[in-house]
């Protein structure tokens, strides 16, 4: 039998083992291209696979962990809804989600992105002096429409009073259908990054999408059109223009929707409810604390898991931990949301 000095023995330790991996990697790439049209093979899944195997939980096999920009009040039962989610699969699963700051992207390169009202009212198709209008109008409300102290019976019909205003001023300017198609055109819109991934998904998986939204429907349409987004299976609530023979605005679709009233109870019918029923997983999408009741009245509710994106106003940490499940802080990107989609839909999803 061979022996060696300490020193031998550590290299022959070392090269054994770097001879094993070389060849269990070879192996696997050799596999990897044979078996191709099975499932790709990444160092990303390795990892999960590992980290399972090792009692990680599902957060922690998506390397979704409390910490830096996640913040997670309740991690067991998180874990626990997240099990159930999985159990369920597809079949059982839909999403509701707000748009503005949440699809869309709500800051690039440290500038906030415009909400879809902002796209209109900073266009050229409407006057400077109906821009000054607005802005004022703007300055006067939104405090109002962020705040956690004033009570929602109070906040109402201030927030009626705010959409109607700015609704007024873009009925009474010279605003199209063509208009509005090319305001999105010539926009600098952006989705969150791999948000084409998340919509993708749920298309593949004929799981719905029910886009909540108090900025302006015929805007988010665009959006989706502009980047190749649409899907049969979303459904877009939101407040849609009317307009005449002439494709000019009149006026506004009923029921205004405004960020109070973002539930069931303004859904045009119940065919889409109905068509759900049996999707009693929801994962609710949302960058505002209103936002957590659009899936109020969702029939047969199981389980919810609710994702929140604060990227600004991030002194509002503690108020979104608490109320969302999962709280993602100045993060553009769809990244755990996908993974989360992932998991629930299975590796061919
Ligand atoms: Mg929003």
């Amino acid at each position: 039998m061979m022996t060696f000095c300490p020193l031998q023995e550590a290299i022959h330790k070392m090269w054994t083992k770097q001879l094993c991996r070389n060849v269990v990697l070879c192996h696997l790439k050799r596999w990897t291209r044979t078996h191709r049209h099975v499932r790709p093979w990444s160092p990303l899944s390795t990892v999960r696979a590992a980290s399972s195997a090792h009692g990680a939980g599902i957060l922690g096999s998506l390397q979704v962990t409390h910490g830096d920009h996640v913040h997670i009040r309740d991690v067991g039962h998180v874990e626990q809804v997240l099990r159930n989610m999985v159990a369920g699969g597809r079949e059982k699963l839909q999403v509701i989600s707000d748009f503005d700051h949440t699809l869309s992207r709500s800051t690039y390169d440290g500038v906030r992105c415009p909400m879809t009202h902002d796209l209109v009212k900073d266009s050229r198709f409407i006057s400077e002096s109906d821009q000054k209008k607005m802005c004022k109008i703007w300055q006067y409300y939104y405090p109002k429409e962020i705040s956690t102290t004033l009570p929602l019976q109070e906040k109402i019909p201030l927030m009626v009073e705010f959409w109607n205003k700015i609704h007024d001023i873009f009925i009474a300017s010279d605003l199209t259908r063509q208009a509005v198609r090319t305001i999105v055109q010539e926009s600098d819109t952006r989705f969150r990054d791999a948000c084409d991934v998340f919509v993708n998904v749920l298309r593949k998986n004929d799981i719905p999408l029910l886009v909540f939204s108090a900025g302006v429907g015929d805007v988010i349409h665009e959006m989706f059109e502009k980047h190749g987004l649409t899907i049969p299976n979303c459904h877009v609530v939101s407040n849609f223009l009317t307009f005449n023979d002439a494709g000019k605005v009149v006026g506004f679709r009923d029921p205004l929707i405004h960020i109070c009233n973002k539930n069931r109870s303004v859904l045009p019918d119940h065919t889409y409810s109905l068509k759900q029923q049996e999707r009693t997983n929801v994962i609710l999408l949302g960058d505002s604390l209103n936002d957590l009741q659009m899936a109020d009245g969702v029939p047969n509710m199981d389980r919810i898991l609710t994702i929140g994106f604060l990227s600004r106003h991030v002194e509002r940490l503690q108020d979104f931990t608490e109320a969302f499940d999962i709280v993602l802080v100045q993060d553009e990107t769809m990244h755990v949301a996908n993974a989360i989609l992932g998991k629930i839909v299975g590796s061919d999803g």
